[in-house]
């Protein structure tokens, strides 16, 4: 029999990368369970992108339009930006690849927070790079402790905002201040994929930030408010010589025909997008409060979702396993060093008594 050592050997690094275990979707012996462990849109996608999306059917026998023409200029319309600055990527994850690819050498490093995004790192490692991660001891990156770690070999520093799975996010001064103290040659890279979920009045898109200075990439996606995770789409705008840099290396058909077609359409469709955002505002608070009563810690979050501490790894897997008896699924976030906590994606309202009278029920318990 043939071992994996005797065949081809990865490049370095490759193989100390864990592999990433995506949100669970299945429970045994439950036909459909609620899951609620991958940041999905409660409400689906909108009836404009499944319309648009149905449209596309005669024409997958076509590549794509590999500028993404249309949907560039629908995203620029929308930030008033420049169509040629922005980046479009099989999800927003492809553009964090392509950028740590264009811009890290073998022992050049990426900073970010403790609990930041695991989709920077994996790319990151696979180009032989480091990741330098800035203590969150209040689970929220801070600026001080990001500069700290920034040397000489730093080439990007990645934040998200908000910031899964902590739902913590930063000020537009914390922002402005960690750019501000960054040397231009270092890429600054703000993903805005909970975006439109913030209601905090302290948050700012770094959308203008970008606009004038050289070393920065704003991130957006189509996988949380427009409820397209399953398309792909996600878009980056960023400085034209980085876009210019990166457009050399992006396959050149890396967004799908129904994906272009969906996601131009869900643009328009600002009635669902402000249904989704109504919901996720309504039940945030409610959800908080209610898990917060029967004592358990939750996050202040400005996502679609909640982070939940139970006092202990133990407590937690027992709580994880309470929702999976009651056909829910959520999010154990271990991987992220927070094997004392479950992150819960905001559901409907339905989905969202479900967890409360389950965790309620759970609490009465102990
Ligand atoms: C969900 C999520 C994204 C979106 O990823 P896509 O590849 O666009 O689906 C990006 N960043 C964070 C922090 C996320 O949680």
């Amino acid at each position: 029999m043939t071992t994996a050592a005797q065949g081809p050997a990865p490049k370095p690094g490759i193989l100390d990368i864990a592999p990433y275990v995506g949100g669970k979707s299945r429970i045994e012996g439950v036909a459909e369970p609620m899951k609620l462990s991958s940041n999905e849109n409660a409400l689906g996608a909108g009836e404009k992108a499944r319309e648009a999306f149905q449209a596309a059917m005669g024409n997958i026998h076509m590549y794509p339009d590999g500028r993404a023409t249309k949907l560039r200029q629908a995203v620029a319309d929308l930030h008033e930006v420049e169509p040629e600055r922005l980046i479009f990527g099989n999800g927003s994850d492809e553009v964090f690849a392509l950028l740590n690819q264009t811009y890290l050498r073998p022992g050049d490093n990426i900073v970010t927070g403790q609990y930041g995004f695991l989709a920077y790192r994996i790319s990151a490692k696979a180009n032989e790079g480091i990741v330098k991660l800035a203590p969150e001891p209040g689970f929220k990156a801070e600026v001080e402790a990001l500069l700290a770690e920034v040397d000489d070999r730093t080439r990007i520093v990645y934040v998200s905002n908000p910031s899964n799975p902590t739902g913590s996010w930063n000020s537009g001064e914390e922002i402005r201040r960690l750019h501000a103290a960054l040397s231009p040659d270092i890429l600054l890279v703000i993903d805005e994929a909970y975006a439109e979920y913030v209601s905090e009045p302290d948050w700012e898109t770094a959308i203008p930030l970008a606009r004038e200075a050289s070393n920065v990439v704003v991130t957006r996606t189509f996988s949380k408010i427009h409820g397209l995770g399953g398309l792909r789409i996600g878009y980056g705008y960023a400085p034209l010589s980085v876009a210019e840099a990166v457009d050399r290396i992006r396959l050149p058909f890396n967004v799908s025909v129904p994906g272009l077609e969906a996601a131009t359409a869900a643009l328009g469709d600002t009635a669902h997008q402000t249904a989704s955002r109504d919901l996720v505002q309504a039940w945030r608070p409610r959800l908080t409060q209610a898990l917060r009563g029967f004592g358990y810690e939750v996050l202040p979050s400005a996502g679609n979702f909640v982070l939940v501490r139970f006092g202990g790894a133990e407590r937690c897997t027992a709580a994880n396993d309470y929702l999976n008896a009651k056909g829910i699924i959520v999010r154990p976030v271990g991987g992220y060093g927070l094997p004392d906590a479950l992150r819960i994606t905001i559901g409907t309202e339905d989905q969202n008594r479900a967890v409360i009278d389950a965790l309620s029920e759970f609490a009465a318990q102990a």
